[in-house]
C-alpha cells in the first residue's frame, strides 16, 4: 500500500505492553484518516457504555493521509475517545510536526488502552515503545512539558503531545497540546489525565512512500502557490481574529454570555487592533504556506509579557463573551488556557455562565473564596482580574474552580439541584459542549447544523454558517431546504476533517468554498498518494462515511433525537440589539428542520440509521451494535 503502512499500534498502559494490528486496504478506503479513522478505532476498541474517565475508554489516534508528503496544510492528525464532557464521541484534530513524526514512525494509528498505576509518558521511537516515568513533569505546563521531554531525550526531533495541569486534574474540557497547537474541545486532556498519561512522544525516521511522487509534488506546488494569494490573505494578515468586526456588524458576536450579539468594545478586541498594538510574529502548522496563527503579546500593564496565538474562537470566548474590552486580559487568559492545557472556548463560555450566575444573585461573593482572595471576589461581566483569577482556579480546581471544571451543563445541573435555581437557562452548550463564537439565533441553518453535530456545540464540524452568512439562505427565516443544506455542509466539512486538510485551503481550488472545484483536485491528491482511482463521488463519500461512524458511535452510547438540541436561551430569549435583534430559533422551527435533516440523511424520523443504508455504504458491520 502507498500512503499507509497498513499497521495500527496498540499500547496497554496497565500491562506495559504493545502489539501490532494489521489493517487491509478496504478499511483505509472507508475511513481514510483524521477524525473518521480515529472514530472507527474508538468504535472497535471502546467498552461501549463505559465511564469516559475509566480505563475502558481508549485514546485513539489516527494519522493524516498527506502528513509527511509535500501536500500543503496536510500536516494534521486526529484523536478520538468518548468525551467526558458530552458522553458522546470526542473527535479533534491538530496540525503540527507531531503528525509528521507519527507518519514517519510507520504507524497509521495508535490506540492507547487501560490506565497506568503511576504517571508516565510513552515514547514511540519508530517501532520501539517504552514507558518512561513522568512524575517529575507533573504541574508543568504543556509547552514546558514538550521542552522538558526533548531535553531529557537529548533530541529536538522528538515531537510530543502533552497535557498540562488541567488534564492532570481532570478538568472536563482539558486539551492535548503539541507544538503550541491544541487538539481541543470535548476533553481529551481529561481522558489522558485519567490514565496518568502526561505525554505521548514520537520519533519517526522512516520515509513516507507515495504512489506517484512527481504528480503529487506538482499538484502540491500549484496549491501552495494559490494558498499564498488573495484567497487566504485575511488569515495571513489578521488571522481568524478578523472575524470579530464582521460578527459584530452582523449582530452575532456573543456578548456577556450570549445575552447580546453586539459588543460596544468590539474595535478594541479586533484583529486589526491586535495587529497594530500587539503583533509579534505569525506561526504555521507543519507544512503550511498560509501561516494563520498570529502571536500577540501584552506590552504594558499587569500582564506584561503574556503572549499567545490568537484565534477568533478563543478570543470572543474570553473577551466580548465576558464583557471584557481590554484585549490584554484576553491575551493573558488565552495564554493561561494554552499553557494550562485547557480549552479556551469551553473555559470562556463557562466563565460567562459563572459571571451571569453571579450577576443574577445565585452565586455570592463568598462563593469565590480562594487563596489569593480569602474573602472572595465579585466576578461581574467586564472584571478582567476576576476572570484571570477564575481561570487559574479552574486549571487548579481550587474553590469554585472545581465546579466550573465540569463545564456549563454539569455545573448548572449541580447548582440548580442544590440551590433551586434555573441557571441551565443560560448554560450555553449543545450536548454538553460549549457553543462556538456565533450567536445561533441569527443563523437559522447553522443553528440546525450545530444542533445535530455528533460532538456537540461546534463551528468546525458543520460549515452551515457559510450558507447563512454568504446569503445562500436567508439567515432569519426557515424554509424546506435547511435540512439538505445542513447535511451538505456537514459532509463537506467532514471530507476536510478526514483527510485531514485544513479548511482554510478551501477557497484555493476555484475561489469558492465548494465541492465542484475542490473534489477533482483532492481526488488527484489522494490518487497520487495511494495509487487508488478515486473520483468526485468517492471524495464525497469520505464525508458520508465519517458522519456515519460518528453517528453510529453516539447511537451505541444512547443518543436519542432529544440530544440534537439548542441552548435554552437560543430558543426562548431574543437579542435586543444589532442586526440580529428579535431573533430566536423556536422549538417548532428546530424540530421542523431536524425532520428535514434526518430525511435528507436517509435516516428515520427518530434520527436513526437504517440497516439498508449501512449495507449500501459498506458499513453493515455497525448494524448489530446499534440495534438495526
Ligand atoms: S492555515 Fe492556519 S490552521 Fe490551517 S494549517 Fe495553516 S497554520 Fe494551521
Amino acid at each position: 500500500m502507498f500512503g499507509y503502512s497498513g499497521k495500527i499500534l496498540h499500547i496497554d498502559l496497565a500491562k506495559r505492553k504493545s502489539w501490532v494490528e494489521p489493517k487491509a486496504e478496504p478499511w483505509y478506503k472507508t475511513y481514510i484518516g483524521g477524525t473518521s479513522m480515529a472514530t472507527r478505532l474508538c468504535w472497535e476498541n471502546i467498552e461501549a457504555g463505559c465511564d469516559p474517565l475509566a480505563p475502558g475508554n481508549p485514546i485513539c489516534i489516527a494519522g493524516g493521509l498527506f502528513a509527511g508528503t509535500p501536500v500543503p496544510v496536510g500536516g494534521k492528525w486526529g484523536i478520538a475517545s468518548k468525551s467526558p464532557l458530552t458522553g458522546f464521541i470526542a473527535d479533534s484534530l491538530s496540525g503540527s510536526w507531531f503528525a509528521v513524526a507519527l507518519k514517519r514512525s510507520g504507524w497509521d494509528g495508535i490506540v492507547i488502552h487501560g490506565a497506568s498505576p503511576d504517571w508516565v509518558y510513552i515514547l514511540v521511537d519508530d517501532d520501539v515503545v517504552t514507558f518512561r516515568p513522568a512524575s517529575h513533569l507533573l504541574g508543568k505546563g504543556t509547552f514546558a512539558t514538550e521542552e522538558a521531554i526533548r531535553e531529557e531525550l537529548g533530541d529536538d526531533q522528538v515531537r510530543s503531545a502533552t497535557i498540562g495541569p488541567a488534564g492532570e486534574k481532570g478538568v472536563l474540557y482539558a486539551n492535548v497540546t503539541n507544538d503550541g497547537r491544541q487538539a481541543g474541545r470535548t476533553g481529551h486532556g481529561a481522558v489522558w489525565g485519567s490514565k496518568k498519561l502526561k505525554a505521548l512522544s514520537v520519533r519517526g525516521t522512516g520515509d513516507v512512500k507515495v504512489a506517484d511522487p512527481e504528480t503529487l509534488l506538482k499538484l502540491a506546488l500549484d496549491i501552495s502557490k494559490t494558498a499564498q494569494g488573495p484567497y487566504t490573505e485575511k488569515y495571513r494578515v489578521l488571522g481568524t481574529a478578523s472575524n470579530v468586526l464582521n460578527m459584530n456588524r452582523l449582530g452575532l458576536l456573543p456578548t456577556r454570555n450570549y445575552q447580546e450579539g453586539e459588543f460596544e468594545h468590539a474595535e478594541s478586541i479586533s484583529g486589526e487592533y491586535l495587529k497594530e498594538h500587539h503583533a509579534v510574529k505569525t506561526v504555521a502548522c507543519a507544512g503550511c504556506p498560509i501561516a494563520c496563527e498570529q502571536m500577540r503579546r501584552v506590552n504594558d500593564g499587569p500582564y506584561t509579557g503574556a503572549m499567545s496565538g490568537i484565534e477568533y474562537e478563543s478570543l470572543y470566548a474570553v473577551s466580548s463573551n465576558l464583557g471584557i474590552g481590554d484585549v490584554r486580559v484576553a491575551i493573558k487568559l488565552i495564554e493561561l488556557c494554552d499553557q494550562g492545557g485547557m480549552d479556551s472556548m469551553s473555559g470562556g463560555v463557562t466563565l460567562g455562565w459563572a459571571m451571569e450566575t453571579f450577576e443574577r444573585g445565585v452565586f455570592k461573593k463568598e462563593d469565590f473564596k480562594c487563596k489569593k482572595y480569602p474573602e472572595g471576589f465579585e466576578p461581574n461581566f467586564g472584571n478582567g482580574e476576576a476572570a484571570v483569577a477564575l481561570c487559574e482556579m479552574i486549571i487548579n480546581r481550587e474553590g469554585i474552580g472545581d465546579l466550573l471544571a465540569l463545564g456549563t451543563r454539569k455545573a448548572s445541573a449541580k447548582v440548580d439541584a442544590e440551590r433551586g435555581s434555573e441557571t441551565y437557562k443560560w448554560a450555553m452548550h449543545i450536548k454538553g459542549l460549549e457553543n462556538p463564537g456565533y450567536d445561533l439565533r441569527g443563523l437559522k441553518t447553522f443553528a440546525l447544523g450545530a444542533s445535530v453535530v455528533p460532538r456537540g456545540g461546534c463551528h468546525n464540524r458543520s460549515a452551515a454558517y457559510d450558507v447563512d452568512i454568504s446569503g445562500e439562505a436567508d439567515r432569519f427565516s426557515v424554509d424546506e431546504k435547511r435540512g439538505a443544506l445542513a447535511k451538505d455542509s456537514e459532509e463537506y466539512a467532514a471530507v476536510y476533517d478526514t483527510l485531514p486538510l485544513c479548511k482554510f485551503i478551501r477557497r484555493c481550488f476555484t475561489g469558492k468554498a465548494d465541492r465542484a472545484g475542490a473534489w477533482p483536485v483532492i481526488a488527484k491528491l489522494i490518487n497520487a498518494t495511494t495509487g487508488w482511482d478515486m473520483g468526485y463521488d468517492d471524495v464525497d463519500m469520505i464525508g458520508v462515511h465519517c458522519i456515519t461512524i460518528k453517528k453510529a458511535f453516539n447511537i451505541r452510547e444512547g443518543w436519542t433525537r432529544k440530544d440534537d438540541h439548542l441552548p435554552w436561551r437560543t430558543q426562548h430569549e431574543a437579542m435586543t440589539k444589532g442586526k440580529s435583534a428579535n431573533c430566536m430559533v423556536t422549538e417548532k422551527e428546530l424540530e421542523y428542520m431536524k425532520d428535514q435533516y434526518y430525511e435528507a440523511k436517509g435516516w428515520t424520523k427518530k434520527g436513526l440509521i437504517p440497516k439498508e443504508q449501512l449495507v449500501k455504504l459498506g458499513m453493515e458491520d455497525l448494524a448489530k451494535e446499534i440495534g438495526v
